[in-house]
Protein backbone atom coordinates (compact mmCIF):
# COMPACT_ATOMS: atom_id res chain seq x y z
CA UNK A 1 0.00 0.00 0.00
CA UNK A 2 3.10 2.52 0.83
CA UNK A 3 4.92 1.57 -2.31
CA UNK A 4 1.10 2.65 -4.21
CA UNK A 5 1.07 5.80 -2.54
CA UNK A 6 4.65 6.74 -3.45
CA UNK A 7 4.21 5.88 -7.16
CA UNK A 8 1.00 7.67 -7.14
CA UNK A 9 2.49 11.18 -5.50
CA UNK A 10 5.49 11.08 -7.84
CA UNK A 11 3.27 10.90 -10.89
CA UNK A 12 1.87 13.73 -9.37
CA UNK A 13 4.88 15.34 -8.98
CA UNK A 14 5.89 14.19 -12.58
CA UNK A 15 2.87 15.48 -14.42
CA UNK A 16 2.84 19.07 -13.00
CA UNK A 17 6.68 19.83 -11.42
CA UNK A 18 6.87 23.18 -9.80
CA UNK A 19 8.03 25.78 -12.15
CA UNK A 20 5.66 24.55 -14.54
CA UNK A 21 2.43 25.77 -13.21
CA UNK A 22 1.36 28.44 -16.20
CA UNK A 23 -2.59 28.87 -15.20
CA UNK A 24 -4.79 31.15 -13.66
CA UNK A 25 -5.76 31.29 -10.10
CA UNK A 26 -4.30 29.15 -6.80
CA UNK A 27 -1.57 27.43 -7.28
CA UNK A 28 -2.09 23.85 -6.24
CA UNK A 29 0.31 23.10 -3.11
CA UNK A 30 0.81 26.74 -2.65
CA UNK A 31 -1.26 28.36 0.23
CA UNK A 32 -1.80 32.29 0.99
CA UNK A 33 0.88 32.83 2.69
CA UNK A 34 3.76 30.87 1.50
CA UNK A 35 7.10 32.92 1.48
CA UNK A 36 9.76 32.99 -0.89
CA UNK A 37 13.37 34.36 0.03
CA UNK A 38 13.93 35.39 -3.65
CA UNK A 39 11.06 36.44 -6.63
CA UNK A 40 13.16 33.28 -8.34
CA UNK A 41 11.77 30.77 -5.55
CA UNK A 42 8.09 32.59 -6.36
CA UNK A 43 9.10 31.37 -9.54
CA UNK A 44 10.44 28.02 -9.74
CA UNK A 45 7.13 27.39 -7.43
CA UNK A 46 4.87 28.71 -10.34
CA UNK A 47 3.68 31.43 -8.18
CA UNK A 48 5.22 34.29 -10.51
CA UNK A 49 6.70 33.26 -13.66
CA UNK A 50 8.51 36.35 -14.31
CA UNK A 51 12.32 37.20 -13.27
CA UNK A 52 11.98 40.97 -12.60
CA UNK A 53 8.54 42.09 -14.24
CA UNK A 54 5.97 42.83 -11.58
CA UNK A 55 3.38 41.96 -13.83
CA UNK A 56 3.29 37.85 -15.28
CA UNK A 57 0.96 36.95 -17.78
CA UNK A 58 1.03 34.61 -20.94
CA UNK A 59 1.22 36.60 -24.75
CA UNK A 60 -0.20 40.08 -24.83
CA UNK A 61 -4.35 39.66 -25.25
CA UNK A 62 -4.25 36.75 -22.27
CA UNK A 63 -5.17 37.84 -18.84
CA UNK A 64 -2.51 38.75 -16.20
CA UNK A 65 -1.86 35.41 -13.53
CA UNK A 66 0.24 38.01 -11.07
CA UNK A 67 1.33 41.01 -9.93
CA UNK A 68 3.90 41.40 -7.39
CA UNK A 69 4.25 44.74 -5.07
CA UNK A 70 7.91 45.53 -4.72
CA UNK A 71 8.15 49.34 -3.85
CA UNK A 72 9.23 49.98 -7.67
CA UNK A 73 6.28 52.63 -8.06
CA UNK A 74 5.69 55.10 -6.03
CA UNK A 75 2.11 55.82 -6.71
CA UNK A 76 0.98 52.29 -5.67
CA UNK A 77 -1.10 52.51 -2.70
CA UNK A 78 -1.59 49.28 -0.06
CA UNK A 79 -4.57 48.97 1.94
CA UNK A 80 -4.08 45.80 2.67
CA UNK A 81 -7.47 43.91 0.94
CA UNK A 82 -8.02 46.51 -1.36
CA UNK A 83 -4.34 47.75 -3.68
CA UNK A 84 -4.13 50.64 -6.06
CA UNK A 85 -1.26 49.07 -8.27
CA UNK A 86 0.84 51.32 -10.76
CA UNK A 87 1.11 49.51 -14.56
CA UNK A 88 4.52 48.82 -16.09
CA UNK A 89 6.89 50.83 -17.65
CA UNK A 90 7.93 54.83 -18.45
CA UNK A 91 10.55 54.42 -15.47
CA UNK A 92 14.47 55.55 -15.90
CA UNK A 93 16.12 51.37 -15.55
CA UNK A 94 16.99 50.64 -11.49
CA UNK A 95 14.68 54.43 -10.76
CA UNK A 96 11.50 54.92 -9.82
CA UNK A 97 11.79 58.09 -11.68
CA UNK A 98 9.03 58.29 -14.77
CA UNK A 99 10.92 59.54 -18.24
CA UNK A 100 8.10 58.63 -20.00
CA UNK A 101 4.45 57.34 -20.79
CA UNK A 102 3.05 53.79 -19.92
CA UNK A 103 1.54 52.34 -22.53
CA UNK A 104 -1.52 49.79 -22.74
CA UNK A 105 0.77 47.24 -24.32
CA UNK A 106 2.42 44.46 -22.30
CA UNK A 107 1.61 43.46 -18.58
CA UNK A 108 -0.76 46.92 -18.72
CA UNK A 109 -3.40 45.29 -21.03
CA UNK A 110 -3.23 41.87 -19.94
CA UNK A 111 -4.71 43.52 -16.36
CA UNK A 112 -7.14 45.17 -18.28
CA UNK A 113 -8.11 41.67 -20.02
CA UNK A 114 -8.26 40.43 -16.45
CA UNK A 115 -10.61 43.42 -15.53
CA UNK A 116 -12.88 41.98 -18.61
CA UNK A 117 -13.00 39.12 -18.18
CA UNK A 118 -12.97 38.83 -14.19
CA UNK A 119 -9.89 36.48 -14.08
CA UNK A 120 -8.48 36.25 -10.87
CA UNK A 121 -4.89 37.60 -10.08
CA UNK A 122 -2.37 35.98 -7.79
CA UNK A 123 -0.76 38.70 -5.54
CA UNK A 124 2.29 38.62 -3.85
CA UNK A 125 4.29 41.25 -1.24
CA UNK A 126 7.99 42.26 -1.54
CA UNK A 127 9.96 43.73 1.36
CA UNK A 128 11.30 46.35 -0.34
CA UNK A 129 7.67 48.07 -0.78
CA UNK A 130 8.17 48.53 2.71
CA UNK A 131 3.88 49.70 3.80
CA UNK A 132 2.46 48.00 6.64
CA UNK A 133 1.78 45.33 4.41
CA UNK A 134 4.61 43.94 3.38
CA UNK A 135 6.62 41.12 4.51
CA UNK A 136 9.78 42.23 7.01
CA UNK A 137 11.97 40.13 4.45
CA UNK A 138 11.53 38.18 0.59
CA UNK A 139 8.25 38.02 -0.82
CA UNK A 140 4.80 36.67 0.69
CA UNK A 141 1.81 34.99 -1.53
CA UNK A 142 -1.29 37.32 -0.42
CA UNK A 143 -3.92 35.20 -2.21
CA UNK A 144 -6.09 36.05 -5.43
CA UNK A 145 -7.67 39.33 -6.10
CA UNK A 146 -9.85 40.74 -9.17
CA UNK A 147 -8.97 44.07 -10.94
CA UNK A 148 -12.74 46.04 -10.34
CA UNK A 149 -11.42 49.05 -12.88
CA UNK A 150 -8.37 50.72 -14.33
CA UNK A 151 -7.61 54.21 -15.39
CA UNK A 152 -4.61 56.29 -16.28
CA UNK A 153 -3.35 59.07 -14.49
CA UNK A 154 -0.53 61.74 -14.23
CA UNK A 155 2.52 60.95 -12.08
CA UNK A 156 4.36 63.80 -10.30
CA UNK A 157 6.07 64.53 -13.02
CA UNK A 158 3.45 65.11 -15.58
CA UNK A 159 3.99 61.34 -17.14
CA UNK A 160 0.91 59.27 -17.90
CA UNK A 161 0.58 56.12 -15.57
CA UNK A 162 -2.04 53.05 -15.68
CA UNK A 163 -3.50 52.76 -12.37
CA UNK A 164 -5.54 49.36 -11.26
CA UNK A 165 -7.46 49.12 -8.29
CA UNK A 166 -7.76 45.18 -7.19
CA UNK A 167 -9.63 44.14 -4.70
CA UNK A 168 -8.78 40.41 -2.34
CA UNK A 169 -11.17 37.63 -3.07
CA UNK A 170 -10.97 35.79 0.32
CA UNK A 171 -11.68 36.85 3.54
CA UNK A 172 -8.17 36.01 5.15
CA UNK A 173 -6.92 39.37 6.25
CA UNK A 174 -3.26 40.62 4.81
CA UNK A 175 -0.76 40.29 7.83
CA UNK A 176 0.62 43.49 9.24
CA UNK A 177 4.25 44.18 10.13
CA UNK A 178 4.44 43.71 13.74
CA UNK A 179 4.69 46.85 15.27
CA UNK A 180 8.06 47.49 17.36
CA UNK A 181 7.55 46.95 21.20
CA UNK A 182 7.88 50.28 22.61
CA UNK A 183 10.21 51.22 25.51
CA UNK A 184 9.03 51.03 28.63
CA UNK A 185 9.06 54.89 29.00
CA UNK A 186 6.53 54.40 26.29
CA UNK A 187 4.80 52.12 27.71
CA UNK A 188 3.22 54.04 30.52
CA UNK A 189 2.41 57.29 28.63
CA UNK A 190 -1.13 57.67 27.71
CA UNK A 191 -0.83 57.20 23.74
CA UNK A 192 -4.40 58.51 22.92
CA UNK A 193 -5.33 57.37 19.37
CA UNK A 194 -4.49 58.18 16.23
CA UNK A 195 -6.98 58.32 13.39
CA UNK A 196 -7.36 55.01 12.14
CA UNK A 197 -6.80 54.16 8.40
CA UNK A 198 -10.00 54.43 6.44
CA UNK A 199 -10.58 51.76 3.94
CA UNK A 200 -11.67 52.79 0.86
CA UNK A 201 -15.01 51.66 -0.52
CA UNK A 202 -15.54 50.22 -3.48
CA UNK A 203 -18.39 50.70 -6.62
CA UNK A 204 -19.16 47.05 -5.69
CA UNK A 205 -19.70 47.55 -1.82
CA UNK A 206 -21.51 51.21 -2.02
CA UNK A 207 -25.15 51.26 -2.02
CA UNK A 208 -26.25 52.95 -4.83
CA UNK A 209 -29.54 55.35 -4.99
CA UNK A 210 -32.44 53.05 -6.12
CA UNK A 211 -34.49 56.06 -7.09
CA UNK A 212 -31.60 57.18 -9.87
CA UNK A 213 -31.10 53.82 -10.65
CA UNK A 214 -34.97 53.99 -11.58
CA UNK A 215 -34.92 57.53 -12.52
CA UNK A 216 -32.40 56.85 -15.67
CA UNK A 217 -34.19 53.64 -16.69
CA UNK A 218 -37.54 54.95 -16.59
CA UNK A 219 -36.42 58.48 -18.62
CA UNK A 220 -34.68 55.78 -21.25
CA UNK A 221 -37.99 53.73 -21.15
CA UNK A 222 -35.03 51.17 -20.68
CA UNK A 223 -33.18 52.07 -23.95
CA UNK A 224 -29.09 51.83 -24.44
CA UNK A 225 -28.07 55.62 -25.14
CA UNK A 226 -25.63 54.60 -27.39
CA UNK A 227 -27.62 51.77 -29.67
CA UNK A 228 -31.12 52.94 -28.46
CA UNK A 229 -31.38 48.95 -28.37
CA UNK A 230 -34.51 47.69 -25.78
CA UNK A 231 -33.73 44.21 -24.06
CA UNK A 232 -37.11 42.24 -23.60
CA UNK A 233 -36.80 39.88 -20.92
CA UNK A 234 -39.08 36.45 -21.48
CA UNK A 235 -42.01 38.05 -19.28
CA UNK A 236 -41.72 41.51 -21.64
CA UNK A 237 -40.23 43.44 -19.26
CA UNK A 238 -36.90 45.36 -19.98
CA UNK A 239 -33.50 44.90 -19.07
CA UNK A 240 -30.76 48.03 -19.24
CA UNK A 241 -28.48 48.81 -16.88
CA UNK A 242 -26.96 52.19 -15.03
CA UNK A 243 -23.61 53.28 -15.38
CA UNK A 244 -21.62 55.86 -13.42
CA UNK A 245 -19.66 57.90 -15.55
CA UNK A 246 -17.50 58.99 -12.76
CA UNK A 247 -16.98 55.86 -10.73
CA UNK A 248 -18.52 56.56 -6.86
CA UNK A 249 -15.93 54.31 -5.38
CA UNK A 250 -12.11 55.76 -4.26
CA UNK A 251 -10.26 57.38 -6.03
CA UNK A 252 -12.88 58.69 -8.15
CA UNK A 253 -15.77 59.38 -5.68
CA UNK A 254 -18.36 60.67 -8.06
CA UNK A 255 -21.60 61.40 -6.88
CA UNK A 256 -24.79 59.03 -7.28
CA UNK A 257 -26.61 61.71 -9.34
CA UNK A 258 -28.60 61.23 -12.23
CA UNK A 259 -26.02 64.00 -13.92
CA UNK A 260 -23.51 61.38 -13.53
CA UNK A 261 -25.39 58.45 -14.86
CA UNK A 262 -26.20 56.63 -17.94
CA UNK A 263 -28.61 54.27 -18.94
CA UNK A 264 -26.62 51.48 -21.25
CA UNK A 265 -26.93 48.21 -22.65
CA UNK A 266 -24.48 45.56 -20.99
CA UNK A 267 -22.22 45.96 -24.46
CA UNK A 268 -21.96 49.53 -24.19
CA UNK A 269 -21.43 49.23 -20.33
CA UNK A 270 -18.94 46.79 -20.46
CA UNK A 271 -16.91 49.45 -22.88
CA UNK A 272 -17.84 52.30 -21.19
CA UNK A 273 -15.67 50.92 -17.81
CA UNK A 274 -13.82 49.55 -19.71
CA UNK A 275 -12.69 53.05 -21.32
CA UNK A 276 -12.96 51.44 -24.60
CA UNK A 277 -15.67 54.40 -25.39
CA UNK A 278 -15.51 57.54 -24.56
CA UNK A 279 -18.09 60.60 -24.88
CA UNK A 280 -16.86 63.79 -26.55
CA UNK A 281 -17.81 67.15 -25.13
CA UNK A 282 -20.84 67.42 -27.82
CA UNK A 283 -22.11 63.58 -26.73
CA UNK A 284 -20.03 61.84 -29.68
CA UNK A 285 -19.06 58.36 -28.78
CA UNK A 286 -15.56 57.60 -29.67
CA UNK A 287 -13.67 54.37 -29.92
CA UNK A 288 -10.73 54.48 -28.08
CA UNK A 289 -8.48 51.80 -30.19
CA UNK A 290 -9.00 53.90 -33.20
CA UNK A 291 -10.01 57.49 -32.03
CA UNK A 292 -12.93 57.41 -34.58
CA UNK A 293 -16.86 58.52 -33.97
CA UNK A 294 -18.57 55.02 -33.41
CA UNK A 295 -22.15 57.04 -32.60
CA UNK A 296 -24.04 59.29 -30.59
CA UNK A 297 -25.23 59.57 -27.18
CA UNK A 298 -28.69 60.00 -26.80
CA UNK A 299 -29.95 62.51 -24.22
CA UNK A 300 -33.50 63.61 -23.08
CA UNK A 301 -34.27 67.57 -22.59
CA UNK A 302 -34.95 66.02 -18.74
CA UNK A 303 -31.52 64.57 -18.34
CA UNK A 304 -28.89 67.18 -17.53
CA UNK A 305 -25.43 65.17 -17.49
CA UNK A 306 -22.54 67.00 -15.99
CA UNK A 307 -20.24 67.51 -18.53
CA UNK A 308 -17.36 67.74 -15.90
CA UNK A 309 -17.89 63.86 -15.30
CA UNK A 310 -17.44 63.21 -18.97
CA UNK A 311 -14.18 65.04 -18.64
CA UNK A 312 -12.75 62.95 -16.01
CA UNK A 313 -14.14 60.34 -17.61
CA UNK A 314 -12.11 60.85 -20.75
CA UNK A 315 -9.19 62.04 -18.53
CA UNK A 316 -8.99 58.92 -16.87
CA UNK A 317 -9.26 56.75 -20.29
CA UNK A 318 -6.22 58.75 -22.81
CA UNK A 319 -3.50 56.76 -23.65
CA UNK A 320 -0.82 60.14 -23.63
CA UNK A 321 0.07 62.37 -20.90
CA UNK A 322 -0.71 66.67 -22.04
CA UNK A 323 3.05 66.74 -21.56
CA UNK A 324 3.68 63.74 -24.49
CA UNK A 325 0.96 65.19 -26.88
CA UNK A 326 2.86 68.71 -27.24
ZN1 LIG B 1 -25.96 49.79 -26.34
Amino acid sequence: MIIVVLVRSFAVAESMPHGEFDGYGEVPGITEGATFDKLEHAKAAGVHNENQRGIAGRAQGVAAQSIVISGGYKDDEDFGDFIIYTGEGGRLKDSRRHIKDQEMTGGNATLVRSQALGTPVRVLRGANAGTEFSPTKGYRYDGLYCVESHWSDTEEDGFLIWRYALRKLSDVAVPRRPEKTPSPAARSRPGGQEAPKRRPTSTNQIVRDPEVIAWVKKEYNDECQVCCTPLELPDGTRYSETAHIRGLGYPHSGPDKVDNALCLCPNHHKLFDLGAITISEDLKVVSMNTAAVVGRLHVTEDHQINPDHLSYHRKHHRQRSPREQH
